[in-house]
């Protein structure tokens, strides 16, 4: 037995530092537990602005700019021109389908006081965040997995491992920041496969790639990059990491892979040649790290707080990356979470109830994330459309700046779900045939 601290955390990556920063900072004794050694690889490498104020407001912000990452001033899409004939060739439309691009500073967003967000290395980004939690005042130690949390006894106990030595850690409520191992949803068995998104990707990184060899704007060639193959429910992201070196991720789904016999590095490079220009340019750049995959990972949890411990970040809920929403939400997952659990330490009293507010919050805002790319998956010209008509161009650019967490249901979404349905229910209207195959149901439907 040790010490006894207010709060356990379950992982020290964004969610949790995050966390962790706020509640040392309000004067709560906390501890993180991470299982690897930082610095440690990690996915997920485009920010959007949302999570600035969150950096600003732990006081980290200053420290993430001085790294030297990218700036990310906006986003681009582009699509193969295939001709008329091909499902996927957005031609003989009124608008170009072939490119669209958005810059944040084309509307304010509350709190975000720079027009650029980062693309970040994981290894590195994650550090900072840690060794800012530590700063404030968090105990981190690393290299310490938790392998259970006991509720058996009035407060929970952490069952840890380091160096193979085991030890209880008694705390006064749980968060599990554990990312995509769920730790406490596996263990509560409360985790959800989602029903229809059941991706997967495949990705690396390539020094000196052209990365204006597909830009329609030569100058926007530091943007997030999202390429549409002529291939279905299938996309490419092209994310600056270095001043040379690019992350480029195929994102397919997982029955596309197994029909190519799971042999991914062709997998890889025949779909990446559906783009010929792209694969040119990928072929003439090199290739600096191996293959890496990422599985079978969109889901839900039927609950995300309880007597004493909340989940928080990719712990809480994983939507498809399409957006670039997960460090966002891993950040403000915590920002909200983290208003309850100071509250609640105040009061003597960790009990669900307390953590009404931040369940109601998060999920409202991960709908929207949830629902926006449903509509995307299923006819995703009409977000090209919508990113170029002006009566809805700032509120598509209002969902991808992560801003999601107020109470009114975005303003695009709700007109984006009426035009689906019109599409789908007929066979003449000229969308008709861009429909996408995977068919999510209301967000609403999914906790
Ligand atoms: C293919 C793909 C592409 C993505 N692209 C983007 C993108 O461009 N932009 C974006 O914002 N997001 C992206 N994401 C999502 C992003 O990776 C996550 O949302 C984000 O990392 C979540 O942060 P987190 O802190 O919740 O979890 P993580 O970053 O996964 O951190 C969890 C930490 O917990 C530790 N841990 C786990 N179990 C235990 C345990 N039992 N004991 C102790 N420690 C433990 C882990 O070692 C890890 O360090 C992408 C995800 C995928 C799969």
């Amino acid at each position: 037995m040790t010490d006894r601290f207010d709060v356990g955390i379950i992982g020290g990556g964004p969610a949790g530092s995050t966390a962790a920063s706020y509640l040392a900072g309000a004067g709560l004794k906390v501890l993180v537990l991470e299982a690897e050694t930082f610095p440690r690889e990690h996915v997920g490498e485009s920010l959007v602005p949302a999570t600035t104020p969150v950096l600003a407001e732990i006081g980290a912000f200053e420290k993430v700019e001085a790294a030297g990452f990218p700036k990310k001033y906006g986003a681009a899409w582009t699509s193969a021109d295939s001709g008329p004939s091909d499902k996927m060739g957005f031609t003989g439309l009124d608008h170009d389908f072939r490119a669209a691009e958005i810059m944040f500073n084309e509307r304010t967003q509350g709190g975000v006081h720079k027009d650029y967000t980062f693309h970040v290395d994981r290894g590195k980004f994650d550090q900072i965040l840690l060794e800012h939690a530590e700063s404030r005042g968090a105990t981190v130690r690393q290299a310490t997995r938790v392998n259970r949390v006991d509720f058996s006894t009035p407060t929970p106990t952490l069952q840890t491992t380091h160096d193979g030595i085991r030890t209880d850690i008694p705390v006064g409520m749980v968060v599990d920041a554990s990312g995509r191992r769920t730790q406490l949803g596996s263990q509560l068995r409360v985790k959800q496969a989602d029903p229809v998104f059941n991706q997967y990707a495949i990705h690396t990184w390539f020094d000196n790639f052209d990365r204006k060899a597909l830009a329609v704007n030569k100058g926007q060639a530091d943007f997030i990059f999202i390429h549409f193959l002529p291939v279905i429910d299938t996309w490419v992201w092209q994310i600056p990491i270095t001043d040379t070196i690019t992350s480029i991720g195929v994102v397919t789904q997982r029955e596309r892979l197994k029909a190519s016999k799971d042999n991914l590095e062709d997998f890889f490079w025949d779909t990446i040649a559906s783009r010929p220009e792209l694969h040119k340019a990928l072929k003439d750049s090199e290739q600096v790290r191996p293959l890496k995959t990422e599985g079978d990972y969109s889901y839900a949890l039927s609950q995300i707080c309880g007597d004493n411990f909340l989940m928080v970040g990719d712990a809480a809920r994983f939507v498809d990356p399409i957006f670039s929403s997960g460090v966002s939400v891993a950040l403000n997952s915590a920002r909200i979470a983290c208003k309850d659990i100071i509250a609640a330490h105040e009061a003597g009293d960790y009990s669900k109830k307390r953590f009404d507010t931040y369940e109601s919050t998060l999920r409202r805002g991960v709908n929207n994330w949830y629902e926006f790319i449903s509509i995307y998956y299923r006819l995703n010209i009409l977000f090209t459309a919508f990113v170029q008509d002006p009566r809805y161009r700032l509120d598509v650019l209002k969902m991808l700046q992560g801003d999601v967490y107020d109470d009114e249901e975005p303003r695009a979404l709700a007109a984006m779900r009426e035009i689906v349905t019109a599409v789908e229910n007929d066979p003449t209207h000229l969308w008709h045939p861009f429909l996408g195959s995977l068919q999510a149901g209301s967000a609403k439907a999914m906790f």
